[in-house]
């Protein structure tokens, strides 16, 4: 018998299946989904791969597999591999990864729960430029190879994890870090996410009307095991986990399982704890804070039918559960279900696929649903669930418009009007919290000669450096590139420099000169590091009783403050200005969730937003809280203008160190192409940012109707010969970033 192979190699054409002779021996054993071993090519070391079909013969097998484990995965996992690959234009081989252990190796993982701090390995260097490094042999040495590969997949492994998974020794690890590839960093250890805690069980609450039809309706496909897509589509504190956990509690009654997807950031303690309170401990969290021995003993316990509901972030819909009976994805608009690495593949994809083949019930849920999930429940693809009030009766805050063009005109140049000061002002005196929203980070966004208007950017990048006051360096926000700050214009030694544009430091300055004696904390990237989670950040404002909270798109996502009674949107122009046929979208969601943070328990709430375009559709609807009204004018838009849900967008990106190769590759893509009846080609460009870490960037966009035949034909446009060895070449399908 002969088996079809794929080999487990980041290399970018073995994304084709290989025929090997399966020794006698090994007949019995052999089946789609065993991991084998296999001889390569021109390569001395055995290659590691797995069985995607079994066939009777084959004329171009010659060589034999050598050797062979136990099945590992299902047959219908290397058919979903399959389907992913050719959806999202990547290797079969990186979708499987997605479906097997954290780790990947059958090796014993020690588990380092009773330890408080440990230290953890993570990359330093990207991992296009380690791929980069390897391929053209700057490392050579076979363990440090190794150690790299796996930290790809494997960022922030434990450092003796790392030394028994990847068979090495700490002096490996040591010559990585003085390379500068790796650095190593001391870490708490998240403790097994049950221990020590004293969680008081709670009974289900009595469903509200509305909460109760959905509740029905979604029962209905569960008893008579049909698939179908829902959407609880409600405000926030409207009661839309309670409907979860009891759609879950009577799955779990069948004795099949829950697959319950949230965003990364919202995957907090707070959130399990409430299902550990109805559930009890036969949940599984998965999320990339865990250690990766605990990830993998998270991921055994799902293997071994220990626990029945699965919570956990984009990558959890992979997780190995047998006998499903339904998948929740809340909070269904967030971007962090669409991956933007390699496999980019959209979580609510798979999860449809999922829920079809095991006939069970999809459920999105949302307050601002994305309008491609709306569109479809208004053609009936997806069945509509309304919940149109707070559960516990709090009514939504009181939102202001404040244009800022009256403010200048007023005199008021500084960045917080009038209005919002005299809130903040009376906040302060009520012992009241506030949140202040920027979504910008760093100091200043860009720095100016004003004598001769040079610009000071980033070397490696075509983009401006953001000045960072603290450290009194400028930095660039795409590839971490930083340097001093300059005194003198390096174009014309002018000392005239100027600083535009406001960051989350400079407000949180601002906020205290005006205010004496106010307290606040800052919640942003630089802020949020991998020793200082964002959790501790939001127990400290509201353990401390801070003041102010300052923050970029981070404080958005579905926290409860119940002291918090003023948010304040310091900008809300910045998300409309960006180049994205989304921009209104992204706007009225983020100003929704904004506002949906003030006022959520006894104390009513009050929202100011600032904005230059106080007329803009987006902000004036976001101020009613009225999504219907917003998704009836942008899908009017959508559908004038052409974008999805009525096509979908493909963006092919090129990029290389020679500006002239990515020029030349993608006009060879673009004529491969541009004939096409089925699809709208646009000319090749320059990305909006057209140089990233020193690697030149053109785009092509794309819109049509992706089907099976586009499918081919982009495959086979953008196999271009390799005399471009260096050239990358991304295919991206409905992207969440058009630069
Ligand atoms: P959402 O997920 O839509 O934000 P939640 O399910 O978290 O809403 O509910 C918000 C608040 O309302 C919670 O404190 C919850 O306990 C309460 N709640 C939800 N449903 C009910 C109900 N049927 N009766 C009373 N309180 C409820
Ligand atoms: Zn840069
Ligand atoms: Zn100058």
């Amino acid at each position: 018998m002969i088996a079809e192979v794929i080999i487990n190699s980041i290399a970018k054409d073995l994304n084709k299946e290989f025929h090997y002779i399966i020794p006698e021996e090994m007949e019995e054993k052999a089946k789609i989904g065993c991991r084998v071993y296999v001889s390569f090519g021109r390569m001395k070391s055995l290659e590691e791969g797995f069985i995607t079909g079994i066939l009777k013969e084959s004329k171009y097998a010659t060589k034999k597999i050598e050797a062979i484990k136990e099945q590992e995965l299902t047959e219908n996992n290397i058919k979903l591999a399959k389907l992913m690959a050719r959806r999202y234009f990547c290797n079969v081989s990186d979708c499987v990864k997605l479906m097997l252990p954290p780790g990947t190796l059958n090796k014993d993982i020690k588990l380092r729960a009773k330890e408080k701090t440990g230290n953890f390995v993570y990359l330093k260097k990207d991992i296009e430029e380690i791929e980069f490094e390897i391929e053209t042999g700057k490392v050579k040495n076979p363990k440090q190879i190794r150690t790299l590969n796996f930290l790809v997949d494997n960022d922030g492994t434990h450092i003796s994890d790392l030394e028994v998974l990847v068979d090495i020794k700490r002096n490996t690890i040591n010559t990585l870090e003085k390379n500068g590839y790796i650095e190593i960093i001391e870490q708490k250890i998240e403790r097994n996410p049950f221990k020590n805690k004293e969680i008081k069980r709670d009974e289900p609450l009595k469903l509200t009307d509305e909460q109760e039809k959905a509740f029905n309706n979604v029962k209905e496909c569960i008893e008579e095991k049909k698939y179908k897509e829902f959407l609880i589509y409600g405000v926030t504190g409207s009661g839309k986990t309670e409907v979860y956990l009891q759609l879950i509690n009577e799955v779990i009654k069948k004795g099949k399982k829950a697959i319950m997807l949230v965003p990364e950031i919202s995957l907090t303690p707070q959130m399990v704890n409430r299902f550990i309170a109805r559930f009890g401990e036969k949940i599984a969290v998965l999320h990339s804070k865990l250690s990766i021995g605990e990830r993998f003993d998270q991921w055994q316990k799902i293997k071994n039918d220990e626990v029945s509901i699965i919570i956990g972030a984009r990558s959890a819909i992979f997780a190995p559960a047998k006998n499903l009976g339904i998948v929740i994805i809340d909070e269904e608009h967030d971007l962090s279900y669409k991956s933007d690495t390699n496999p980019r593949y959209n979580a609510k994809d798979i999860a449809n696929y999922i829920c079809k083949t095991n006939n069970i019930p999809l459920v999105l849920g949302s307050a601002t649903p994305d309008i491609n999930t709306f569109y479809n429940t208004k053609n009936n693809k997806i069945e509509l669930l309304k919940l149109s009030k707070r559960a516990t009766g709090s009514k939504l805050p009181d939102v202001t418009i404040v244009d800022l063009r009256n403010e200048l005109a007023n005199g008021n140049n500084s960045i917080i009007s009038n209005e919002l000061y005299k809130k903040i002002e009376e906040n302060l005196k009520n012992k009241y919290q506030t949140i202040l929203f920027l979504n910008r980070r760093g100091y200043s966004t860009s720095v100016m000669c004003r004598e001769c208007g040079y610009v000071m950017k980033c070397k490696n990048c075509n983009i401006t450096l953001t000045y960072h006051m603290n450290e009194d360096k400028l930095k660039c926000h795409y590839c971490g590139y930083e340097m001093r700050n300059v005194k003198k214009c390096p174009g014309c030694k002018s000392e005239k420099i100027k600083y535009f544009g406001i960051g989350t430091q400079k407000l949180e300055e601002e906020i205290k000169k005006m205010f004496a004696n106010v307290t606040t904390i800052r919640m942003d990237v630089d802020t949020v590091s991998k020793k200082n989670s964002h959790e501790n950040i939001i127990n400290k404002f509201k353990e401390e009783n801070i003041d102010i909270l300052i923050g970029t798109q981070m404080v958005v996502k579905g926290h409860h403050f119940p002291k918090v009674t003023l948010v304040g949107v310091i900008a809300a122009d910045s998300s409309l200005n960006i180049d994205d046929y989304r921009a209104s979208e992204r706007t009225f969601q983020i100003l929704t969730q904004v506002e949906g943070r003030a006022g959520r328990e006894k104390l009513p709430g009050y929202v100011i937003v600032q904005t230059y375009n106080p007329d803009n559709f987006s902000i004036e609807y976001a101020k009613k809280q009225d999504y219907d009204l917003f998704y009836n004018t942008e899908i009017l838009l959508r559908k004038q203008l052409k974008y999805p849900p009525f096509c979908d967008i493909i963006l092919i990106n090129v990029s290389d160190r020679d500006n002239n190769i990515a020029r030349k590759v993608t006009e060879q893509i673009y004529s491969n192409l541009k004939e096409n009846q089925n699809m709208s080609v646009y000319r090749p460009q320059p990305s909006p940012i057209n140089k990233i870490k020193n690697k030149y960037r053109w785009r092509i966009i794309i819109k049509c109707k992706l089907n099976n035949n586009i499918i081919n034909e982009l495959t086979e446009a953008v196999n271009i010969p390799k005399l471009y060895k260096t050239t990358r070449i991304i295919v991206d399908v409905n992207p969440n970033n058009m630069s």
